[in-house]
Parts: structure tokens; sequence; C-alpha cells
């Protein structure tokens, strides 16, 4: 079993995936043969995954080929659904064991296409195959916070080419997100207004860095990019959590994946990328902490980071925590405004 384990220097959780066992020579970087015959996530290959926990199908019985997205267990999980957290202390540090669910959304059954070229309808039903596994997760008292994240290319990360994104739920709040959560908190208690849509606002009188608007939705490049082409998309109306979204959210927000992914693919040719949702986590009670999420609803907006990876972190950035970014988030912006597609 993987194990949690907190370094109190860096103030950092790190799971130590001991079920990979990884020695030195299996630290080579995977490329796939293109072998379509063996790919897990491929229509007519199944039997090759888990059972399915989802599916988009016309029709036909579970686990067999008619499906437009599945739902499967990662069968390389990082965290297990199965035992206790024993959250104890070892000598000054604290360990936890490595407990929580690792899901794979197979969002087409061709191998070919990525997300971006998949039609609006289909990426609508990749966001409910989201919306549907975070729900259900959300049951298990164990989770603090679901993970759900896509890698797009072997430099972002993914082993498998044919176009997926993950969902992991994890036994706390992992601390990106914790310090996320803790500034909009902070900045609700003292202004009383929602951090992202002042910042949303402010945005769209501005402009320079609006790559696209829609009617609900919008999408821009960080003012303090860190990373070249570096995007965020955010619903103009105020919302904690993605999970509430209904039908005709969806499809909207599903019309702005489109437009974000295509754009991107126009202009930097199919770049790898990675993006995470960040949407409010499980509210359930904390015992000894009754206020811990009361002003959530009103502090907290949720939206998806997308960081396209074109640059190497280095070691002035490794060392400092400074990043040093070559394209200006207004010119990424005019970019990929002007991007044909
Ligand atoms: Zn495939
Ligand atoms: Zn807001
Ligand atoms: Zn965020």
């Amino acid at each position: 079993m993987s194990e949690l384990r907190w370094d109190p220097i860096k103030q950092q959780w790190v799971i130590i995936a001991t079920d990979r066992g990884r020695r030195p020579r299996d630290f080579t970087v995977e490329t796939e043969d293109g072998d379509m015959t063996c790919c897990p996530f491929c229509y007519g290959n199944e039997d090759k995954t888990a059972h399915e926990l989802y599916a988009i199908r016309p029709s036909g019985a579970p686990n067999t080929p008619n499906w437009q997205l599945r739902v499967v267990p990662n069968k390389f999980p990082v965290l297990r659904v199965e035992g206790d957290l024993n959250n104890r202390a070892y000598g000054m540090y604290d360990v936890m064991n490595g407990i929580g669910a690792h899901e794979v959304i197979i969002e087409t059954p061709d191998h070919k296409r990525g997300m971006a070229d998949l039609t609006v309808k289909e990426i609508a039903g990749v966001l409910t195959a989201y919306r549907v596994r975070l729900l259900d997760l959300r049951k298990d008292i164990r989770f603090r916070y679901m993970v759900l994240f896509k890698n797009h290319g072997v430099m972002a990360g993914a082993t498998l080419s044919h176009s997926h994104s993950q969902l992991i739920a994890v036994p706390l709040i992992p601390p990106l997100a914790a310090q996320e959560l803790k500034v909009c908190r902070e900045y609700f208690e003292a202004k009383e207004r929602c951090i992202y849509c002042d910042m949303i606002d402010f945005e769209l009188r501005e402009g320079a860095r609006v790559v696209q608007e829609f009617s609900d939705y919008v999408v821009i490049t960080p003012y303090a990019s860190t990373f070249p082409f570096e995007l965020r998309l955010y619903p103009k109306r105020h919302g904690h959590d993605f999970a509430l979204l209904n039908e005709a959210e969806l499809s909207g927000l599903a019309v702005a994946m489109k437009d974000m992914l295509s754009r991107l693919k126009a202009i930097l040719r199919d770049p790898p990328y990675n993006f995470i949702l960040h949407s409010a986590p499980p509210l359930q009670p904390r015992p000894g902490k009754p206020e811990f999420w009361s002003s959530i609803e009103y502090d907290f907006h949720w939206h998806i980071e997308l960081v396209p990876r074109l640059t190497q972190i280095a070691g002035f950035e490794w060392g400092t925590g400074f990043h040093i970014n070559p394209t200006a988030p207004e010119d990424a912006a005019a970019f990929l405004k002007e991007a044909a597609i």
C-alpha cells in the first residue's frame, strides 16, 4: 500500500507509491508503439480494463463495445479504496495510508481523436461523466478532495496517448488547493466579495487577456501567468461547485472547452498540456471544526486551469519558486484570439 508522508519543513505531503516499486532501470521514458490492438482504451478491448463504473452507450451491456465514453478504475492506482487511513505520528513526521480512489475517464473509443477533436456533444458527455463520478465519490466520507485532471501528450505525463482524463479522490486537501481556498476565504472575510468574481469583472473590462468570451464562460490568460500560454476558464456567474451544473450549463461549458482546446491546438500545433478542475471539496462537517466551510458557497469560484508544457522547469525555478515566463500573457491572448479554428 502507498503512504502519504508529511515533510514538516517544506510543509507538504508526498505520496510514496510503494506499489509501483520502481528500480533505477525502470526510470526510462515510456513511449508508445502505436499498436492499437493492445491499447486497453480502444474500442473492442473492453476486457483489458477493470469493470466500468459509468458509461455512455446507446445500447448493449456494460463492458461490451458500442460505447461513446467509459469510466473505469485505474489499473495501477496511486491510491487504493480498501482500508483505513490510520493517520499517525512517526517520530517527528506524520504518515497515513494511501487511501483514495483513482479512476480513468476514457473520452472516446477512437484512438486517434484528442479532446479538441471531439464534438461539442461528446465533450458535454465527458463533462457529464466528471459530474457523475464526482458526486458518487463524495459519498465516501474518507475522501476530502477530488483531483480531476487531464494529461495530454507524453511530455505532460500521459503514458497512453488514447484521450483520457483522470479522477483521484484523496484523503486530505492538497496543498495548492488548500492555499487557494484559504486566499478566497480571507478575501471574502475582508471584502464580502468573491476574489474570482472581482478578477473576472476586471479582466472583462480590461480585455487584453481575454481569449474568448461566451454567454456564460470566459477564457483568459492570467495576469501573472507562470508558464507561456497558460489559460483559465471561468464561469461568469458565481458558483463554488462544478458538480452542481445543470445540462444547459454543461453544454455551454463544452462549447467553451472545445473552443479553448482548438485554439491551443491550432496555434501551438497540438502541444502537450495539463488541465485541472478546481472545484469546492466535499463539504461534510469536520469533527471539532463546525465553521470549516461556512462561507465557501460565497467565497470560492470553480474554474479550470490549463498549462501547456512548452518549457522545462530548471534549477532557478526549482531552487527559488520564481518562474520565468518568456511569453507575456497579453501576447498569448492575442495569438490565441487570432487562431483560425
Ligand atoms: Zn486506443
Ligand atoms: Zn465568484
Ligand atoms: Zn485554481
